[in-house]
Parts: C-alpha cells; sequence; structure tokens
C-alpha cells in the first residue's frame, strides 16, 4: 500500500539521537539551541524556539502577541484544525477567509475586502502555505501594516520552501513563523514544532511561555534573587518543551532538509508532466515562490468523470493507493458550526473541498512507485 507521506531516517539520524541517549541531558541540554540555531540561521531569522509540536507552537504564538478573550484571529478554512483552535485556547473567536482558486492559500483579495467591510479588525492573521507554496507574504504584511494586525505563518508543510529570494520562515513578512516536524511533514522529530521571530521581545515571552512562565533571568524578576536557588514564575506557561533526544534528529534532518526538497520538487514536476491528460487539474505554483511540496493536490474534473470523488478513493485504494483530502473546510467542523459559522461563508473552499485530494508524494517515493499510482489513477480516472 503506498500512503499519500511518511518519513525518511537513516543512519546519521540513528546515530544522531544515540549519541544524546548516551549523553547526561535528554532534555533542557544543549541540542535543543543547536537544532533552534541550526534552523534559524537556515532560514535567515533572528530567533527560534523549539516546542512540542506545531499545535503548541501556534497557542503560544497567540499568546505572545497578546491575543485573548474578546480578540478576533482569521486564518484559511483550508488548514488542519490546528491554525484555527489556537485561537480558542486564548478565548478569542476565529474568523475564516476564503480561499484563492489557482493556490488554495487563503485569498488576499478576499482578505482585504473583508478587512474593508468589517468594523472588527483581527488581532491576528494565520495565512497557511498550504502544501508547501507561500501566501502571497507581502500583500498580507501590507494589509497589515495598514490595519494593524499582527501576522503568524503556519508554515508547517513549508520548511525549505522559498518565497521572493528568500526562505520561508525568515519572517521578512510576519511577525512570527510556525513549523511542524510532525513524521508527514517535510522533516521530523517525531513530533515537534518551532517557532521563529525577528522580535527580541516576543522571542523572550515565547521562552516563558514554552517553560511554565518561569524565568532565571534577573531582569525580568520582581526583585533580586533570594540565592543561587532562585527563579520567578512572572506568568502563566506551560511544559510545552521539546526534549533534546528530538533535537538531535531535527539538527540531522536539517543536514538532509535540501535533499527532501529537492527530491519532491522532482516528483511534484515529474507528476505534472505524467498526469497531462487526465481529467485532473494540476498544482498552480505562482512565479513568486518555490514550493516544499509537502502535498500534491490535484482537482478533478467533475464534468468529465463519471464517478463520485469517495468511488474514486475506494477504487484506488483496492489497487494499492490510499489517496488523502487536505482539508475538509475547518469552518463546516461540528464545533465550528455551533460557533455560528455556515458553510456558505467560504464558497471558493466548499468548490475545492469537492473536487480536491492528494496524491501520495514523500521524499522515498521512488519512480517506479509513482509511476504505479498514476497507471491505477489512469485506470480508474478514464
Ligand atoms: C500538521 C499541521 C499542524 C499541526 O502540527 P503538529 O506538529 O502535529 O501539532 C498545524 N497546521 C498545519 C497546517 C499542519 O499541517
Amino acid at each position: 500500500m503506498i500512503y499519500y507521506g511518511k518519513q525518511s531516517i537513516d543512519d546519521s539520524d540513528v546515530r544522531a539521537v544515540e549519541e544524546v541517549l548516551r549523553s547526561d541531558f535528554l532534555t533542557q541540554g544543549p541540542a535543543i539551541e543547536r537544532f533552534e540555531r541550526r534552523v534559524a540561521e537556515y532560514c535567515g531569522a533572528r530567533y527560534a524556539v523549539a516546542v512540542t509540536n506545531a499545535t503548541s507552537a501556534l497557542h503560544i504564538g497567540c499568546l505572545a502577541l497578546g491575543l485573548t478573550e474578546g480578540d478576533l484571529l482569521w486564518t484559511s478554512p483550508i488548514t488542519f484544525v490546528a491554525s484555527a483552535n489556537c485561537a480558542r485556547y486564548c478565548g478569542a473567536d476565529v474568523g475564516f477567509v476564503d480561499i484563492d482558486d489557482q493556490t488554495y492559500n487563503m485569498s488576499v483579495d478576499a482578505l482585504e475586502q473583508k478587512l474593508r467591510s468589517t468594523d472588527r479588525v483581527p488581532k491576528v492573521v494565520v495565512p497557511v502555505h498550504l502544501a508547501g507554496q507561500s501566501c502571497d507574504m507581502e500583500r498580507i504584511h501590507d494589509l497589515a501594516k495598514r490595519y494593524g494586525f499582527a501576522v503568524m505563518e503556519d508554515a508547517s508543510h513549508a520548511v525549505g520552501a522559498d518565497y521572493k529570494g528568500g526562505k520561508v520562515g525568515s519572517c521578512r513578512y510576519s511577525d512570527l513563523t510556525v513549523f511542524s516536524f510532525h513524521p508527514v511533514k517535510i522533516i521530523t522529530t517525531g513530533e515537534g514544532g518551532m517557532l521563529l521571530t525577528n522580535d527580541a521581545e516576543l522571542y523572550e515571552k515565547l521562552r516563558l511561555y514554552r517553560s511554565h512562565g518561569i524565568t532565571r533571568d534577573p531582569k525580568l524578576m520582581t526583585h533580586a534573587a533570594d540565592g543561587p536557588w532562585y527563579y520567578q514564575q512572572i506568568d502563566l506557561g506551560f511544559n510545552y518543551r521539546m526534549t533534546d533526544i528530538q533535537a538531535a534528529l531535527g539538527c540531522s534532518q536539517m543536514e538532509r532538509l535540501d535533499e527532501f526538497v529537492a527530491r519532491r520538487r522532482y516528483l511534484a514536476a515529474r507528476y505534472d508532466e505524467l498526469l497531462k491528460d487526465l481529467p485532473l487539474r494540476t498544482p498552480y505554483q505562482s512565479a513568486d515562490t518555490d514550493s516544499s511540496w509537502h502535498l500534491y493536490v490535484v482537482r478533478m474534473d467533475r464534468d468529465r468523470i463519471g464517478k463520485s470523488k469517495a468511488q474514486i478513493f475506494d477504487e484506488m485504494r483496492a489497487r494499492g493507493v490510499t489517496l488523502n483530502l487536505h482539508y475538509i473546510p475547518v469552518h463546516t467542523q461540528p464545533y465550528y458550526e455551533r460557533l455560528g459559522h455556515r458553510a456558505e461563508e467560504c464558497p471558493s473552499a466548499m468548490g475545492y473541498y469537492a473536487e480536491a485530494f492528494t496524491l501520495p508524494l514523500y521524499y522515498r517515493l521512488t519512480d517506479d512507485q509513482q509511476d504505479f499510482v498514476v497507471e491505477n489513477l489512469k485506470a480508474v480516472l478514464t
């Protein structure tokens, strides 16, 4: 059975983890800072904070940006639920900005329209770089300055991706960027996530929220230390710390990141070519971006295919290929419907949901396996 995503762990990864296991620190040791520096340098950002996963990263990102009860966060409906849930953890409300019909990212035209027609401007906007293709961050940044909201990029899919001559994660057009290191993503630490920023104040807050709100920094304490044992809890934080075991794996995976992305780009270009004559729309790439290709999403031409999407999934599975769908529009989840959201809010997202599905794409997918996927898709669709 061929699935949509899979990690690649080699001997260098195993050795890196083994080294930490035999060292003095399994957590709160030197591997964390090494991993943070490595990712920050790679992306061209000043600061990085490693955490337990992207969900906790989004949570403390919202807290650091000051999101609280009565505030509003906007995101895309075509994302994993975590991009929206982070606002709810802080007691804030969620709004959804419809997607662009070409890139399937948050439509910046829709964002501008929504900003123009609302009397309630969001405190935070979370653009999601779907499948690994960056959103139009420069335009979103311009709107952020004009309307006064903060921007946190959910770049869970986009480690290693490029935008306008820089790396996603540089935070050139945002306050914060979030990465996920779940095994299906571009690089993995088992579970894991990271926040990047160029803002020293946000960086300090993130470090506090990651670890109980506790500090040993005399500058942050309310009075001089009682003694060498002393620390203070100056805010309410969590234990969202990544272990050194995970960070060592992350460092080792970073050495392989460019190779991972190059292979994904090769396979995506190969899909483009192999699928040309099928009743499918292959992914659109904007000239400003170079995707990391976490996902390869196609849209079926329903007028030319006499089968339902469920039928296609079932037939492909019987032939040994598991298709996937990224994502069910978040605003139609029962939890968000209970909060008053309706499918009609985002018609483009609903159109996407009716037609889109994800083909297998990962570093270790061989050309032969990819041919197998395409042959079977041909047989099922035509
Ligand atoms: C995977 C993912 C997350 C959550 O990542 P975890 O590390 O599993 O918490 C959030 N947003 C998007 C867009 C994702 O794909």
